[in-house]
């Protein structure tokens, strides 16, 4: 088991989470659905700032790819192109504690799996091994109104698909040249038998993917290029470096030529975990679009005058995962100098915060309130603000701090005689005096980089 030296902070953040509107298990009120969450005011901001800064390095800062929303129903046959309907329809074998899964046949397990004298070839363990069982991992259902196996059709088990169909739809209009990729942020179903750790591993959930078109023979050096860009950009959210690591496959699939997982520490009994994939596919998916479609799917490298299936490179990374990282990350419990209670704060990403400031009227009177009112209309027009009111001001700075405000303005006895206010940083606690004026820009500069 991958026993991590960083706390488990895992419970404690389910129960902040709910009590503050990040996270609430889906259809709660019957009982909840089995691995599957949704995200309340405060999730929903950090996840779309996450997928916010995705977008922008991978599409809209770049030349070079395009970005799709493909949907979510695809033809059944491009999961038999994909392999999908096939590789998930073997009986498949489960380890509960690693939750690895294997192929019932594979040579590396001992023992009869489903009794205790079974041992798991990854992590060793005896009797965590499940009883074969048929499994296909995709949601099925039906399109038209006749439940019969001709209307069957698939919850897409990953957005990357309708990246290969689109292919020369999007580099026909877009004329872009190999090598250039095409990217998509969406959902993706996959009926796991081993779900859980909250949002880490669910049934319904968000995935980043990018696939890079690029000439055969150069897909090495591009894996290379895409498998630093990727580690560079979780450092650039604020993720630990010590808590990052690469993980080359052991075992390949049998059309990737390389494959490297980029890890993050969960802590506790989870530590490293993968939190993003990215492979060398090799000319596999197009290959096998062209033949299942019967379709070409080449591109024509017109200087050279010929015409050639590109290789892919993919980055495919979770939006849940990710965020489940991003939060583990910030949660801290620290003593406060000079006070009695310590405090919980996220230190996240300033960018990722889902409420860039907080603004507090320090009394309910002498024209505080108004001021810190005008105040926070005015910043709301940049940024998400929250105006607190209620309570000691050392209770507002804390309810702030726990879920991860980079800034708290307060507008105290002075700032109605002379217009300043003081800015509070989250982490630091330093206060500065800031003319109201200015206030908007000065949050503003702070939380873009
Ligand atoms: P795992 O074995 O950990 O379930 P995977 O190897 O099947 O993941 P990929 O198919 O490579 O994952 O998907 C790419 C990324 O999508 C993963 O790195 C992860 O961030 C995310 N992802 C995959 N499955 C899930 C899931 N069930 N819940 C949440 N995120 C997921």
């Amino acid at each position: 088991m991958p026993v991590s030296t960083n706390p488990d902070v895992m419970d404690k953040l389910v129960s902040l989470c709910k009590r503050r509107g990040f996270i609430f298990q889906s259809s709660e009120i019957y009982g909840g659905t089995g691995s599957v969450w949704d995200y309340g005011p405060l999730g929903v901001e950090l996840k779309k700032n996450l997928k916010d800064r995705w977008w922008h390095a991978m599409v809209r800062a770049r030349d070079d790819i395009e970005g799709i929303d493909a949907a979510i129903l695809m033809h059944p046959r491009v999961w038999e192109a994909s392999g999908h309907v096939a590789g998930f329809t073997d009986p498949l074998i489960d380890c509960k504690n690693c939750k690895k899964r294997f192929r019932a046949d594979d040579p590396k397990i001992k023992g009869t799996p489903g009794t205790p004298d079974a041992q798991c070839p990854v992590c060793g363990m005896k009797g965590t091994l499940s009883e074969p069982r048929n499994f296909n991992l995709m949601f099925k259902t039906f399109m038209g109104p006749v439940e019969e196996s001709a209307s069957v059709v698939y919850l897409r088990p990953e957005t990357a698909q309708g990246i290969f169909v689109n292919f020369l739809n999007v580099q026909q209009s877009t004329r872009q040249k190999v090598p250039f990729g095409i990217a998509q942020i969406g959902k993706a179903f996959r009926n796991e038998i081993t779900p859980g750790n909250f949002i880490f591993r669910t049934r319904e959930f968000e995935q980043m993917e990018m696939q890079f078109f690029v000439e055969p023979g150069t897909d090495a050096e591009h894996f290379d290029y895409w498998k630093e860009q990727r580690m560079e950009w979780h450092r650039s959210l604020g993720l630990n470096p010590d808590r990052l690591r690469f993980k080359p496959h052991d075992q390949l699939a049998h059309y990737a030529r390389a494959a490297a997982d980029i890890e993050f520490d969960f802590g506790g009994s989870l530590g490293f975990q993968e939190i993003e994939g990215i492979h060398n596919r090799s000319d596999f998916d197009l290959g096998r679009h062209q033949e299942y479609s019967g379709k070409k799917l080449e591109y024509f490298d017109q200087p050279n005058n010929r015409r050639f299936v590109p290789f892919v490179i993919e980055t495919s990374v979770g939006a849940d995962r990710t965020a489940l990282a991003l939060l583990v990350n910030a949660y801290r419990e620290e003593e406060v100098a000079g006070e009695s209670e310590g405090r919980t704060v996220l230190g996240l990403h300033p960018s990722l915060a889902p409420i860039k400031a907080g603004v507090f009227p320090l009394v309910k009177k002498d024209g505080m309130p108004e001021m810190a009112q005008r105040l926070a209309a005015d910043l709301r027009r940049r940024f998400p603000v929250f105006l607190d009111d209620s309570g000691a001001i050392g209770r507002r700075y804390r309810r702030q701090d726990e879920v991860g405000t980079p800034f708290c303005v307060t507008v105290d006895g002075q700032s109605t005689q002379d217009g300043t206010v003081t800015v509070r940083d989250r982490d630091t606690l330093q206060q500065e005096r800031v003319a109201s004026p200015f206030v908007a820009d000065y949050i503003a500069e702070r939380i873009t980089t």
